[in-house]
């Protein structure tokens, strides 16, 4: 691992460790609100993570930018089936999910800010 030593004085209203889409979610809602932000991850970006890539209608509309142009696939419907027999059925006029590949989507709501 590389350890890299920042000698600087950094003055910012708010620090967000972590660049995932949590970290990326709260540093956009900071600075519409006029707030100095520095975000800061352990990797370097893009980075890979683990996930499917399923955004669901209604994570779509809270994002602050159209992912059309990072979307993979559109999932009309999902069916999820558990070991104890029940099942939940995502199935509505929006669609279940779009599909996008997380490293891809990370990069692109941090690079955003
Ligand atoms: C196999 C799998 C499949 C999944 N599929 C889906 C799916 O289809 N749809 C869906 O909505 N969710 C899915 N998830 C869940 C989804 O991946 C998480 O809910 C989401 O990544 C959480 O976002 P986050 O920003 O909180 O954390 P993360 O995306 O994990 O980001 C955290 C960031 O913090 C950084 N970090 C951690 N520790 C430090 C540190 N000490 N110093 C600096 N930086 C640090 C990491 O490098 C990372 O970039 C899946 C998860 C898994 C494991």
């Amino acid at each position: 691992m590389e350890h890299v030593a920042l000698n600087m004085d950094i003055k910012t209203d708010i620090v967000i460790i972590g660049a995932g889409p949590a970290g990326s979610m709260a540093a956009n809602v900071l600075r519409d609100a006029g707030k100095s932000v520095v975000i800061i991850d352990k990797s370097n970006f893009p980075r890979h993570k683990s996930c499917a890539g399923g955004l669901t209608p209604k994570t779509i509309a809270e994002l602050p930018f159209d992912i059309k142009a990072l979307s993979q696939h559109n999932s009309d419907k999902m069916l999820f089936k558990f070991t104890n027999g029940k099942t939940v059925d995502l199935n509505n006029e929006l669609g279940a999910c779009k599909m996008v590949i997380r490293e891809e989507f990370d990069h692109y709501f941090l690079i955003l800010l």
